[in-house]
């Protein structure tokens, strides 16, 4: 994700700060200090360093959940509305999914739960009500004032819209009693719907939920594009979409042979392949023209190329080849046969394309033709 930094890792998971995040703690932060003067604002830093442990620990809810079942999380990027765990796919079952999705808030119950029942927080009607702008008020306790927060988190984050856990918890009920393709386009359509009328109350009340909106409805489409691409390419294997025309180097060519071949052909990236037909390395267009300013026109290909080369089966599934090539972080990688010898291309270009043809017509079926 862009616009964050990186502050650590738990578990092999590396926890990334959103700079939206810092702005809103800073404007918190801020506006206490006009108020209060320098003691409140050095309460409410207190109170955002506990606000941020909340979150964060409603994020280890669903990365444990996940875990659970089996599934990483490379990152977590905290943002305004709560933070968002890069889970690396989510589970396949409605059930796992609505497991997954609950643990969040679930957390931020029990956190609430806690500093109600066992620190014996008051908490007054009229924070609740005032929701947010409560939040930053210093004239209440900081318990109270997490306590409040840590209910508010779990209100938030329970709107049935995407990317909230609400919306998600929404989907897997609705994929639970139809198709998932139909359960996402409805829950994607309620959240779009849910991020208008918070816009429309931003107009007319506390801005900042202008600013939510905007971000949901972002969001929102952004999930449902995610969602016709997984549903897509669950069902396909890497040999219905991978390029079987291309052109490969060999490892003895040079950095001048590369040059022509990427300027004959349409091909941004090459797979260097030995004599057996195996794939050595990849030589990206951005690698060759950094070769080129550092090396001369006869350097080996090998010393650009990316090596070992990411490559995937032919008759591996698609969401897998498109998650190694998320992984190798390449705008392609290498599809070899049963005996790993290079077959074809997987490139994003092609799966874009895919994913055109199936704007245009939804029951486009790809892979061989019959007869
Ligand atoms: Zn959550």
């Amino acid at each position: 994700m862009h616009w964050a930094i990186t502050l650590g890792r738990i578990g092999g998971t590396a926890i990334r700060i959103h700079m939206t995040f810092l702005l809103l703690l800073l404007w918190i932060g801020v506006s206490a200090g006009l108020r209060g003067g320098s003691e409140a604002a050095l309460a409410n830093v207190a109170f955002i360093v506990l606000l941020f442990a909340c979150v964060l620990a409603h994020e280890f809810g669903h990365i444990l959940m996940a875990r659970h079942f089996g599934i990483q999380t490379p990152e977590v990027t905290l943002l305004p509305i709560g933070g968002v765990a890069s889970l690396e796919r989510m589970p396949d079952k409605p059930s796992e999914q609505l497991l997954v999705a609950i643990a969040g808030p679930a957390v931020n119950v029990v956190i609430a739960l806690m500093l109600v029942i066992v620190l014996g927080v008051s908490l007054d009607a009229s924070s609740m009500t005032r929701g947010l702008a409560s939040i930053d008020d210093p004239r209440h306790g900081i318990l109270s004032r997490l306590a409040a927060a840590n209910i508010f988190l779990v209100i938030f984050n329970m709107l049935p819209a995407f990317p909230m856990d609400g919306g998600r918890v929404l989907n897997a009920i609705l994929a639970m009693n139809m198709d998932k393709r139909k359960a996402l386009q409805i829950s994607a359509r309620i959240g779009q719907g849910l991020a208008l009328l918070l816009g429309f109350l931003g107009l007319f009340g506390n801005p900042m939920l202008l600013f939510v909106a905007i971000f949901v409805y972002i969001a929102a489409a952004g999930e449902a594009a995610q969602g016709d691409l997984e549903s897509m390419t669950s069902t396909l294997a890497v040999r219905d979409a991978m390029e079987s025309k291309f052109v490969a180097l060999y490892p003895e060519e040079t950095l001048a042979d590369a040059v022509d071949k990427l300027l004959a052909t349409p091909q941004h990236e090459f797979p260097v392949v030995d004599h057996f037909g195996k794939p050595v390395g990849l030589l990206t267009r951005d690698a060759l023209l950094a070769a080129l300013r550092e090396r001369p026109r006869e350097a080996s290909v090998m010393d650009a190329a990316q090596a070992p080369v990411p490559s995937v089966r032919i008759s591996d599934r698609l969401d897998d080849g498109l998650r190694e090539m998320t992984r190798a972080g390449a705008p392609a990688i290498s599809v070899v046969d049963a005996d790993g010898r290079i077959a074809g291309m997987l490139t994003m270009q092609n799966i874009a394309e895919m994913m055109m043809v199936r704007a245009a017509n939804p029951d486009w079926k790809f892979g061989p033709r019959p007869g």
